[in-house]
């Protein structure tokens, strides 16, 4: 494919708001594709050059960049200075440059979307001392060839702020949609959407048949997504495949599963009167860790499917010596557990393990336990079908002798006074709560059905539980703060429905001067001009960001608000959190995974329900 395709519908997709729009752009550009290459257009609508987990960070600091522009446009730096301030945006001072170039190239050939991988790759993989100038040539290398429309998006990719805003969820929208025809002749398929129709007894209308049919497709292919993270992959397969692909794609030790998500509710007789006998497990409060275990390479992912495996050598090298089966995925918690006092040391001290640097020195001042609570897959077997008890047996039988990897403390119970009690047993451990787990639930990846149900340490005063939200802009700030750059937040839930963000709260408490100044500079980087397509908020603060970080928040209660669009419907009013506190920045949530405004909704109205004592 040649670049200026991919360039010109990067463009058309930057220009439209409508995620309906989006999605249709997105299919025609897959369209396109063929599929030896449809993996790497995935990846690059996204910004990237290969799914997230495998980490390739291409990395550029904006001085570099600066240098190859002046380098193939024949500007001097100083004017590519002068144009980058004026524009905020290195993207569009290439377009402009470019497109007056002082220079005529001598290479100037056709850019294919092959060679701009290629040289990406190149820049993403080029190291340590001297790699500067060689990244600076492969970078200039690709403008000398580029259209000024091209230079834009060639400088946009290496930056990190290509920012198209096309989530997960859209691409899987997409691949959906030019998979509907091919649906309409799988005789199973129709009469299952068939089937559902006429339960609700609107199987005639042509377009609602259409819709369901594409839904379930969609949700098929999601499925697969949560058990093998890796877009560009299920493309592929599915362009070679069609529909068939589909059965191509299965759980495999060193791809990253989505995790099954916790539901909560305010007690433990609500919790008995929804599950029933259960598995109740301490909640512990550190990282959530997924250890992939293959022979004797072994890979740890967090929460968000980074790969983390370098940072915790002490888990790796017992998952090797205590796990008895030769290949495994299974999930638990890590965190910071001292062995002599048996006392669990707070989040604040096991999140200092979260580094790039001194990981050697640190492991061994404060070596991690590895809580273990869930078998996924053994011996080259799917487990994810089975019942949480049946796995939860396989996992201790798997897990052998030594101290680093232990199984979660756990009881069964139908008695709400039971769980009550071991509720505040955990909570005088130092630990977060509980986790009751339904006996019989299958591993739902990537889902919240009340397979798992949280109750947590709760305040009085407070609400029972937390909220996380996504920072979506901050004000400057008055008076003292003005000195930090940042002032207060402004925050948003997620609203599945719409896959946008629609705000909540303003928070401007919680925060230590250190914070301030590290949140300002973080949200630096991913400041927006204007308001982000993908964000649905009346207030606006001073300077708006990406929807990227999410922050846990503690509150007094949900009230309704005129003010903010969460759950607003209509001239309905939305809500709000009353007297919001930052907790703390959650690394291991993105944005797609915050709290969503049906959390809010039904937390609204369990609060009154707790309240009246209905
Ligand atoms: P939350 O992040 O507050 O929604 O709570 C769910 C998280 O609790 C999971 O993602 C895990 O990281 C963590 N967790 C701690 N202990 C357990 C446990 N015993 N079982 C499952 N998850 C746990």
């Amino acid at each position: 494919m040649r670049f200026k395709i991919l360039a010109g519908f990067f463009d058309r997709i930057e220009k439209v708001s409508s995620r309906l729009k989006m999605t249709d752009l997105l299919a025609d550009l897959f369209k396109e594709a063929d599929s030896d290459e449809i993996a790497r257009v995935v990846y690059m609508s996204q910004g990237q050059l290969a799914p997230a987990y495998k980490q390739v960070e291409i990395g550029f600091g904006e001085k570099f960049v600066e240098e190859a522009i002046a380098k193939a446009s024949g500007y001097d730096k100083g004017e590519v200075q002068k144009l980058f301030k004026k524009k905020g945006d290195l993207g569009l001072v290439a377009e402009e440059l470019l497109g007056k170039r002082k220079q005529s190239s001598l290479f100037s050939a056709e850019l294919t979307m092959e060679k701009v991988f290629r040289n990406l790759m190149k820049i993403a993989s080029s190291e340590g001392k001297g790699s500067q100038p060689l990244k600076i040539k492969l970078l200039a290398e690709l403008l000398n060839s580029a259209s000024p429309l091209e230079a834009r998006y060639l400088i946009r990719i290496p930056l990190g702020s290509l920012r198209l805003g096309v989530g997960d969820s859209t691409m899987m929208d997409a691949f959906a949609k030019n998979l509907l025809a091919e649906g309409k002749k799988e005789k199973g398929l129709v009469k299952e959407v068939r089937a559902k129709l006429k339960e609700k007894k609107k199987e005639k209308r042509a377009d609602e048949f259409e819709r369901k049919l594409r839904l379930r497709v969609r949700e098929m292919i999601e499925a697969k997504y949560n058990v093998h993270s890796d877009l560009g992959s299920l493309a592929e397969k599915l362009k070679k495949h069609g529909l068939d692909g589909l059965k191509r794609i299965s759980i495999q030790p060193g791809v990253p599963i989505r995790p099954t998500l916790a539901e909560r509710l305010p007690s433990a007789k609500e919790i008995v009167e929804k599950l029933g006998k259960c598995a109740v497990e301490s909640k512990y409060d550190g990282f959530r860790l997924a250890v992939h275990k293959d022979g004797s390479k072994v890979s740890i992912f967090s929460r968000r499917q980074e790969n983390v495996t370098e940072m915790f050598p002490e888990i790796v090298e017992a998952a090797r010596k205590q796990i008895s089966v030769e290949d495994a995925i299974f999930e638990g918690e890590a965190l910071a557990f001292n062995e002599e006092t048996q006392e669990y040391y707070p989040f604040q001290v096991t999140i200092q393990r979260k580094r790039k640097y001194g990981i050697g020195k640190m492991a061994k001042e404060f070596p991690l336990t590895l809580f273990a609570f869930d078998l996924l897959y053994a011996s080259g077997k799917n487990l994810m079908g089975l019942p949480f008890k049946e796995r939860r047996e396989r996992l201790g039988k798997v897990i052998g002798e030594g101290k680093t990897i232990v199984l979660t403390d756990a009881i069964v119970t139908d008695s709400a006074e039971r769980m009550d009690q071991y509720f505040n047993e955990s909570v005088e451990k130092g630990l977060e709560g509980i986790i009751a787990k339904d006996l019989n639930a299958k591993y739902i990846a990537g889902a919240r059905k009340f397979s798992w149900i949280k109750l947590k340490r709760s305040y009085k005063g407070e609400l029972s539980d937390t909220v996380d939200t996504v920072i979506i802009g901050f004000f400057k700030g008055k008076g003292k703060r003005t000195q930090f750059g940042l002032g207060g937040l402004l925050t948003a839930v997620y609203d599945e429905k719409s896959r946008s963000f629609k705000s909540l709260a303003k928070i401007g408490t919680g925060m230590s001067e250190e914070m301030l100044v590290e949140l300002h500079k973080m949200l630096s980087k991913i400041k927006h001009s204007g308001k982000p397509k993908n964000v649905d908020s009346v207030l606006e603060p001073d300077v708006w960001v990406n929807p990227h970080y999410v922050i846990e928040v503690n509150a007094d209660e949900i009230t309704k608000s005129p003010v903010h669009t969460a759950g607003k419907r209509g001239e309905k009013p939305g809500f709000a959190l009353r007297f919001p506190r930052l907790v703390k920045i959650r690394q291991d949530k993105g944005p797609e995974e915050a709290t969503t405004v049906k959390e809010i909704v039904s937390m609204f109205k369990k609060q009154r329900h707790v309240k009246t004592g209905e």
